[in-house]
This record gives C-alpha cells, structure tokens and sequence, in this order.
C-alpha cells in the first residue's frame, strides 16, 4: 500500500481486521478483506461487503461486479494508486447475504479509523446498503451523482456495480457518475 501518512497505522489496522473475532461472520470466512490501493487523491471507495471472490484471496472488488467498477475507473481516469476501496463489512456474509444490522455495527469501527486515519477528501458510496448504513438515506434517488456534505465530510453516492449486472438500465447512469467523480478528483 502507498499512504503519505499514517501507513504503519493502516497496515496494523489491517492486521486487526486479519484476526478479528468479533462477530460470526469470522467464523466463515477464509479471508477477511481490510481494503486496498494506494491514496494519490485521497479518495475512498466504500462497497457492502466481500463476496466469494473477496474471501478467496482478502482484496475488494475482484469478482464480476469488482470487474465492473475496476474497468470504469481506470476508463476514467482513476488509478488504483489514487483510491483506497474498502467495504462496511470486512468479512464475507455466507452466501453472499445482506451483512446484519449487528455484523454492520461490530464492523464498523474499522471503516471509521481507515476514515480516521486516510482523511480522505471524497468518499464515494456504492448502493443502498452502504448509504443507508453510513448516511441514513432511505434510497439515492435524489441523492446519487452529487456531492453531499454531511458531519464534515464529503460523499459521492452512485448505484453498486452489482446492480447495473441485474439491471442494465442503470449502468448509463453508473457510468456517467463515476465520470463525474473522475473529474472532481481530477481537476481539483
Ligand atoms: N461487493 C462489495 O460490496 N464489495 C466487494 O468487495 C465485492 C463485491
């Protein structure tokens, strides 16, 4: 990894979240997935939780909705050395299921130092699930594409790449917010 500040904290963190035992989903997992990527722009992206692909191996976002929201970024001209992705969730729920509200309030205490200690100055949120956990928003409609300045930080919220898989119709949209985040990043 590739932080200006705070690295030996981040790789301890990670290490924490390696061994962690705090809820059942330990149990399951193979790997747990503290997150990854270097931190040029201080951006951070924020999905639900790992899937099968993401225990294999303990990094975010690789399988096909990983592959989704990967390829759109580097079209758009971010790199994996200026965003630091990560999940609410740091372990695989079996299945694949939704994370539970318990699961979700044990976990969250790592993504708050990661925030903590990366201070980022965008963070983007992918999906429902993320953004209602973090933002209390009910669904993005309305909210999605934009800037939102909420307990001092900003936030990006834009659809999950696994929703534009079920739902074609959304990955115009998807893309064109990750095109708009792009240019935030890039041009201030
Ligand atoms: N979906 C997520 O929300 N996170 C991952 O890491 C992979 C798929």
């Amino acid at each position: 990894m590739n932080f200006d500040n705070n690295i030996d904290l981040m790789n301890s963190l990670a290490n924490d979240i390696k061994t962690c035992k705090l809820c059942q989903l330990s149990n399951f997992r193979k790997n747990a997935v503290p997150g990854e990527g270097g931190f040029k722009k201080k951006l951070m992206i924020i999905g639900e939780a790992p899937g099968y692909y993401e225990d294999q191996v303990g990094r975010p976002f690789i399988g096909a909705a990983g592959k989704i929201l990967r390829n759109i970024l580097k079209k758009y001209y971010i790199n994996e050395d200026d965003v630091f992705i990560t999940n609410i969730v740091k372990c695989r729920p079996p299945n694949n299921r939704q994370p539970k509200k318990e699961e979700k309030d044990l976990c969250i205490r790592y993504l708050e130092t990661q925030i903590e200690l990366l201070q980022p100055r965008l963070i983007c949120i992918l999906g429902n699930i993320a953004s209602s956990y973090i933002l209390g928003l009910k669904s993005l409609t309305g909210e999605r594409g934009k800037i939102i300045q909420k307990r001092n930080k900003n936030y990006f919220i834009t659809y999950h790449p696994a929703a534009t898989i079920y739902n074609r119709e959304l990955f115009s949209t998807f893309e064109n917010d990750i095109k708009k985040l792009g240019e935030i990043i890039n041009n201030n």
